[in-house]
């Protein structure tokens, strides 16, 4: 028996309806725009979206993208099961079905299968459309056969709707408790740390896919001639804390980071260095081939500098 019919077959798991992704999208964006006009901001609430923002950005960047979509480092299955939580509050479906979704990405890009190709499908559908359309609704579980295998991530991929009001129940019994200050109430807590950062953070990697593919948008530079129409772009690397830096990711990929030059700030890998510093995670895949290296126009590394690849 040959090692492609001996795989074993997951098949799809259903999560939720199509309509029901699209009312959480609309009641989240709703509440994200509100936001600013119900609790008119105050600095508490400031610090309390930006630190809120940056978990859920981690969440996906570093976790969903990484790590179940490109396997970047690895871990234990207790650590593992963690990061997946910590990254189902990013309000973007669970982490098989992300790393499905970002795995037939890789695998067919700019072709008519790319779920989110602007040379394909337009710029809007790259942007939101696909994440509305029933195709791509279930989990494609025979794309991620090497993290399906475990029970308890298929529970957070199946569940992570939960998962996410979870966490922003978490957050309002903090705001009760004064965890935030005396003028932080519950209410406010919600919309500031939860619905605006998590519908910002949508907004933010969705234009990865759609402007970090369109070549023809000022603003960006391409390190590499791929094949595909992705683009570097300084500003959305800030704001995705290194997603933004496409054109380096599509050239090399199993990298655990997106920014190749010293200047091309990468916050997730620099988190990424911290966790395996600390022994949470370990086999960082950090060193650039050297190919990749001189087509970049980067420095070669001195001899001797041996890293995992
Ligand atoms: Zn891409
Ligand atoms: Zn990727």
């Amino acid at each position: 028996m040959s090692a492609a019919t001996s795989r074993t077959q997951y098949g799809k798991q259903v999560t939720e309806s199509i309509n029901q992704t699209r009312v959480r999208y609309v009641i989240l964006f709703a509440a994200a725009i509100a936001t600013p006009f119900v609790y008119p901001p105050t600095w508490p609430l400031v610090w309390l979206a930006l630190a809120s923002y940056a978990l859920r950005m981690f969440g996906v960047e570093g976790i969903y993208h990484r790590y179940f979509s490109h396997r970047a480092f690895k871990c234990s299955r207790p650590v593992q099961f963690i990061l997946a939580v910590i990254a189902s509050q990013c309000g973007q479906h669970g982490p098989l079905w992300w790393a499905s979704v970002h795995r037939h990405h890789h695998q067919n890009v700019e072709t008519p299968d790319d779920p989110i190709s602007p040379r394909q499908h337009g710029l809007f559908h790259s942007h939101v459309g696909w994440v509305w359309c029933e195709r791509y609704k279930d989990t494609d579980l025979d794309v991620v056969p090497d993290f399906a295998r475990y029970p308890e991530i298929l529970w957070v991929n199946k569940h992570y709707t939960l998962l996410m009001l979870s966490g922003a129940f978490f957050i309002w019994l903090l705001a009760q408790a004064g965890a935030f200050g005396p003028t932080v109430s519950g209410g406010a807590a919600l919309m500031w740390g939860f619905f605006l950062p998590t519908a910002l953070g949508v907004q933010t990697v969705s234009m990865v896919n759609s402007v970090g593919h369109f070549r023809f948008m000022p603003g960006g530079y391409r390190r590499y001639d791929t094949d595909d129409d992705s683009v570097n772009r300084p500003l959305l690397a800030l704001l995705t804390f290194g997603g933004g830096w496409h054109n380096n990711h599509h050239r090399y990929g199993a990298s655990a980071r997106a920014g190749f030059a010293w200047y091309e700030i990468d916050v997730t890998f620099y988190i990424l260095k911290l966790m395996a510093a600390l022994g949470i995670i370990s086999d960082l895949r950090e060193r650039l081939p050297d190919d990749v290296r001189e087509e970049g126009g980067l420095s070669p590394l001195p001899a001797g500098d041996k890293v995992r690849s």
